[in-house]
């Protein structure tokens, strides 16, 4: 009975016991789970805080409007080629997703401002719909530049600098990094082209001067493998500069001397270094016959707004056109044949009433003609020298009957057809070597106007020079154009 007591009390007791571990060891896992899950969330808290840090620290050069305002001064310290663009004023626009800074001063003409800040807001624009929205981690700064400064001879020169910078969680890039330059005359306000400036030496001087400097600067792995072709003397190269106090100040574009990420390279070559390759006075207008020259034609006008814009662009890049006129169109617009003939382009006739002249007599070829001569004559006081006929539809009989030189064209845009000054451009920018080209195109057309403002800066930085058809043919064969002949190419 005691033993049964006993063993009874004995089992009670180890099954307390027993229940005690268990319960013990129950209490201690739930612990360390506990402290488990603790140590887990701590980890993931230290992570979130680390990696906001790192975010923060990483993507802070523009995401606040003071960061941006910072970001913009140092972009502007690291970079004055110009003495007057030191004090000139900085404006900010920041925006979330793309802020612009502007440095620029306001001490020049009214037309040269708001040329200035029509540029401005184009690429500005050109810039928004082509990055803004393609990568939502992104923000961006587009930072500007622009300096204007006089030479002694009577020149002006405008450089619209602007730079494009990306910012992620991988830091800041330069997106892109662009330079425009433009001539003026300072007595007229016209464009001027290079050689009007500058002696037809310059690009040696330009050339010997700038290799040296760089070869000086930067170690052979910092340079592209082709460098070299980006500054010798050839037609492509030294078509961007402008004046900077006693200096000249060459840019190279991005990618060609320097990679991409060192974006545009500018060399400033004192006066003395230029001394006899700059022009004592600069030229109203000048031909070199060494350069590569092409004409850009213009049918079908004279038209009203369009073409007002299209003489507007070649008076802005101190470029010209031939402009082949109806006869029936003249009377509307006298004024605008007037001013293409102040500016340098030559009037040219395009028939009365557009027919095709294969399908008319001898005396309404003669009259479809003289009238229309007559007119123009009239209009702009010059009688023009030479005639296209419409449609380009001809025959050797039209020739002769015509009693004018005949010219058709060798780069044909199709602007009419496309109505898309984007194709027109391309029209042009496809054809290899442009020199001796007879562009065609129609003054009537917005898209033609819009083509006109891509295409003739590209043809002056691009090393061209525009010339009037006549000229064409007078620099490229030795001889004015000939009465019954019809000029097809010129080379
Ligand atoms: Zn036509």
């Amino acid at each position: 009975m005691n033993i049964d007591l006993d063993e009874r009390m004995q089992k009670g007791v180890d099954e307390a016991r027993r229940d005690y571990i268990h319960r013990d060891k129950k209490r201690k896992q739930k612990r360390k789970i506990r402290r488990i899950v603790a140590f887990v969330i701590l980890i993931g808290i230290a992570c979130l805080v680390v990696g906001l840090i790192v975010h923060h620290f990483a993507g802070r050069a523009f995401r606040t409007e003071k960061q941006f305002q910072e970001f913009a001064d140092n972009a502007y310290k690291e970079d004055v080629l110009y003495e007057g663009n030191k004090n000139a004023e900085v404006k900010y626009k920041f925006d979330k997703e793309f802020s612009v800074a502007t440095r620029m001063s306001d001490d020049y003409s009214d037309e040269l401002k708001s040329f200035r800040d029509s540029r401005i807001n184009k690429i500005t624009d050109y810039y928004k719909k082509e990055y803004r929205n393609s990568d939502d981690d992104m923000t961006y700064a587009l930072i500007w530049d622009v300096s204007v400064d006089e030479s002694d001879t009577g020149a002006e020169s405008i450089a619209i600098s602007s730079r494009l910078y990306g910012e992620n969680s991988d830091g800041v890039t330069c997106i892109r990094d662009n330079v425009e330059t433009h001539l003026y005359s300072t007595k007229t306000g016209r464009g001027l082209q290079p050689l009007q400036v500058l002696n037809t030496n310059y690009k040696d001087k330009a050339a010997e001067y700038v290799v040296e400097y760089i070869q000086k600067k930067y170690d052979k792995d910092e340079l592209k493998p082709e460098w070299k072709k980006f500054v010798s003397a050839e037609d492509n190269n030294y078509n961007k500069f402008a004046f900077s106090g006693d200096r000249i100040v060459f840019y190279l574009d991005e990618d060609t001397v320097l990679e991409k990420s060192e974006g545009v390279l500018a060399i400033p070559v004192p006066d003395k270094v230029m001394d006899t390759a700059v022009r004592a006075s600069i030229l109203e207008r000048y031909i070199d016959p060494n350069v590569p020259m092409v004409a850009i034609t213009y049918d079908d006008g004279p038209g009203r707004k369009s073409e007002e814009r299209i003489i507007d662009c070649l008076e802005k890049n101190g470029s010209v056109a031939t402009f082949f006129y109806l006869g029936s169109r003249v009377k509307t617009n006298p004024d605008v044949i007037k001013r293409a003939i102040e500016i340098g382009c030559e009037p040219a006739n395009h028939s009365w009433s557009h027919p095709q002249l294969t399908k008319l007599t001898d005396k309404k070829i003669k009259e479809q003609i003289s009238k229309t001569n007559d007119a123009i004559e009239k209009a702009g006081g010059t009688r023009p020298k030479i005639m296209r006929p419409p449609y380009g539809d001809q025959n050797d009989h039209v020739i002769k009957t015509v009693g004018m030189p005949a010219f058709l064209w060798t780069v044909d845009t199709l602007d009419w057809k496309t109505r898309d000054a984007k194709k027109v451009f391309k029209a042009v920018k496809k054809t290899k070597n442009l020199d001796g080209s007879v562009i065609l195109m129609h003054s009537i057309y917005d898209e033609t106007a819009d083509a006109t403002e891509m295409i003739v800066p590209w043809l002056r930085e691009h090393g061209y020079q525009t010339v009037t058809l006549s000229e064409l043919v007078e620099y490229k064969t030795g001889n004015l154009p000939q009465k019954g002949t019809l000029y097809r190419s010129i080379k």
